[in-house]
């Protein structure tokens, strides 16, 4: 078992897959995708198994419960923790990390929808706080701050800010990838990250809150950095800890399911694809090199994601993704290609 602060630790993964209710177009069952167990699916005759599987009666909730609530216990514990949201485009990977922006605001009827990111965070902000009242108030201290970017066509643009539109990798004396230029933002509870995300979200390339989002082409990237500090603990040592949350929904996979082909950039769809097969290989080499143990090269240096995904994913990391599927037989490719990378990364 790998702990915080052991160098020699590499990173743990967890994959679990989630199949989107049918469009109702009347292909479901065509081309069969059906999970069979609590973490198992099959593909035709073809069984897979995961961490666990989810289908279209899954709700936000049980993917909180199995992806949301163990990474804030390994944020708090002082891991980096990573989620990856992939899969094709339409296949539900927006729905499960963010939900409808209308579920995000206070007392809104639909907040079952609400995504995991949020759930994340109001279960962080409720354990912090929890710590922080029942160490009288000098012992234990935290501090947050946040960045919210998306990538598109390999340009860093900064959603908190969308005047950054063309931000500039750098790397500092550790050899530590950076943003230049970029601001974080002070968090301080729950409310402050529903309304970093709503302005967020709403900045999105491709229209986010266009009914039809399938034509997503960016990558986001919401970070979260927690430091905490515990004064005067056994023996009078203090002791401080930093953790990062990366959260990340990538751009669809494969063709558009409504009108693949049809209206879609060249330019974009070749980006997309390029930093996508470059993080296959990123995970692939981290995988292996945890297995092996080994310190083998790994290819991060690719594209702007692998880049940013650097400092998350080695070390002390702990990776979740979840493969976001659509039921329909026009999506067999792109269905069997986000199993595979699902399994890969197991
Ligand atoms: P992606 O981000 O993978 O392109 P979206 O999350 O935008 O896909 O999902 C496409 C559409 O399907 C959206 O209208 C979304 O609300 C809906 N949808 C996806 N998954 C679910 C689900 N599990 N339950 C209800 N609606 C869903
Ligand atoms: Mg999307």
């Amino acid at each position: 078992q790998s702990k915080p602060n052991d160098p020699s630790s590499h990173s743990d993964s967890h994959v679990v897959v989630r199949i989107r209710p049918g469009s109702g177009n009347g292909e479901e069952g065509a081309w069969k995708v059906k999970k069979v167990s609590s973490d198992a699916l099959c593909v035709g005759d073809r069984r897979f198994t995961f961490d666990q599987v989810f289908d279209a009666n899954s709700n936000q909730e049980d993917v909180f419960q199995s992806v949301g609530v163990p990474l804030v216990r390994n944020a708090l514990a002082g891991y980096n923790t990573t989620i990856l949201s992939y899969g094709q485009s339409g296949s539900g990977k927006t729905y499960t990390m963010w939900g409808p922006p209308s579920a995000l605001v206070e007392n809104s009827s639909c907040s079952s929808h609400q995504g995991i990111v949020p759930r994340i965070f109001r279960m962080l902000f409720s354990e912090l706080e929890r710590e922080r009242l029942a160490s009288d108030q000098k012992q234990f201290n935290y501090q947050c701050r946040c960045s919210f970017v998306e990538i598109y066509n390999e340009q860093i643009g900064n959603l908190l800010n969308p005047i950054q539109q063309n931000l500039e990798m750098k790397y500092d004396s550790r050899n530590a990838p950076y943003i230049e230029n970029m601001i974080e933002e002070y968090i301080t509870s729950y409310d402050d990250v529903v309304q970093i995300l709503i302005k967020g979200l709403s900045k999105r390339k491709n229209g986010a809150t266009s009914l039809n989002s399938n034509n997503s082409r960016s990558h986001i990237i919401f970070t979260f950095i927690i430091e905490s500090l515990c004064k005067g603990t056994t023996k009078g040592f203090s002791s401080s800890k930093t953790s990062r949350i990366s959260l990340i929904d990538l751009a669809g996979l494969g063709r558009d399911e409504v009108d693949y082909g049809a209206s879609q950039c060249p330019k974009e769809s070749r980006h997309v694809e390029l930093s996508l097969s470059h993080l296959e290989r990123f995970v692939d080499a981290l995988t292996n090199k945890s297995q092996s143990g080994k310190n083998e090269d790994i290819p991060h240096s690719d594209s702007c994601l692998t880049h940013l995904l650097q400092e998350s994913l080695v070390g002390n990391a702990k990776l979740s993704v979840i493969c976001s599927i659509s039921p329909d037989s026009k999506s067999n490719d792109e269905t069997l290609h986000t199993i595979r990378f699902g399994e890969q990364v197991r």
